[in-house]
């Protein structure tokens, strides 16, 4: 097996580009690096983007945030700024795996490994955050929710690598929230897992909204119908209840040994209105 450090981008798409079937960018190898243990496989080549200039770095721009793709989750809970800009979004990562896990998970290699359970994928998509996407052809960039194809697929081309999660302003009056249910307190899939985010308008009714499911498809369901029941609303009983009822309707989840299809069609129904509950009460406190 070839591993490789390199120290540009240009250098990681090359060596990617040239790379044989079983190509991966390592980047906290906590899917990875188990994977690799547990389906006693060999990869070809290992590209580790720990060492490029910037890609460890979360940046403050002028739109909004730029998280490299080498950010750990932990460094996520530890900006403050990011913190309270984006709490649904930081939440979401910071209930992956253990305190050891977020010291080198990425959400960037979160949405990447595209499980349809993935925590943070649901946040970001709510939160409207982009992928950008570096490959032998220079740059693209796509919504978050376009890079998951299906369980373990993605729609990223030969040569390419996400290097950076762009999150957008909200804008003030926002409010964002991600809740999942797993059987146990910590260190489990997500049986469910719901991100909302919202802002309002001047009288207090939601003037848009957000709202993604995770777990309970092939990938992350963007809910669009579901959001439309809230919007125009002050999230009052009806409202929560409509929203609730649709997102059952849209889900088309699986049954296993962690739930029944009813079971989780129920489920995210009543976490999206907890979700949104929270998210409206964050944005009315800006
Ligand atoms: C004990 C344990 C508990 C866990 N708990 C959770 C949990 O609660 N919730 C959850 O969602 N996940 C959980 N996971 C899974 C894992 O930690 C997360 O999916 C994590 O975010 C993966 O990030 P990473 O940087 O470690 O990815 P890596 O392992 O480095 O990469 C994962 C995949 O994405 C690819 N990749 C990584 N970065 C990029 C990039 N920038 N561009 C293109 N491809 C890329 C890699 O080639 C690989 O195929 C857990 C894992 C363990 C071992």
């Amino acid at each position: 097996m070839r591993y490789e450090r390199p120290a540009t981008i240009e250098d990681v798409t090359a060596l990617l580009a040239s790379g044989g079937e079983k190509s991966f960018v390592l980047a906290g190898g906590t899917d990875l690096l188990v994977r690799m243990k547990n389906d006693a496989f060999e990869a070809d080549l290992i590209v580790d983007i720990k060492a490029i200039e910037g890609m460890s770095d979360v940046t403050r721009t002028a739109d909004g945030f730029e998280i490299g793709a080498a950010v750990p989750c932990a460094a996520l809970g530890e900006n403050a700024e990011l913190s309270r800009v984006w709490p649904g979004v930081v939440e979401a990562a910071n209930l992956i795996g253990s305190t050891q896990i977020q010291g080198r998970c990425t959400i960037s290699g979160n949405l990447c490994n595209a499980s349809p359970a993935a925590d943070s994928v649901p946040a970001m998509v709510a939160a409207g955050a982009l992928a950008r996407i570096a490959g032998p052809d220079g740059r693209r960039t796509v919504p978050v929710q376009d890079i998951p194809q299906g369980p373990g697929k993605t729609s990223l081309r030969k040569g390419e690598f996400i290097e950076a999660i762009v999150l957008p302003d909200p804008g003030p009056r926002s409010g964002d929230a991600y809740l999942r249910f797993i059987p146990r307190t910590e260190m489990d899939i997500a049986v469910v897992g719901v991100g909302v985010q919202l802002t309002l308008a001047e009288d207090g009714s939601i003037a848009s909204a957000r709202v993604a499911l995770g777990a309970v498809g092939p990938k992350v369901i963007e809910a669009t119908e579901a959001a439309e029941t809230i919007i125009g609303t002050r999230l009052d009983q009806p409202a929560l209840d409509a929203l609730a009822a649709v997102c059952s309707e849209v889900s088309t989840p699986i049954a296993d040994k962690r739930g029944t299809v009813d079971f989780r069609k129920q489920v995210v129904g009543v976490l999206a209105a907890r979700a949104a509950k929270i998210a409206y009460q964050r944005a009315g406190e800006d």
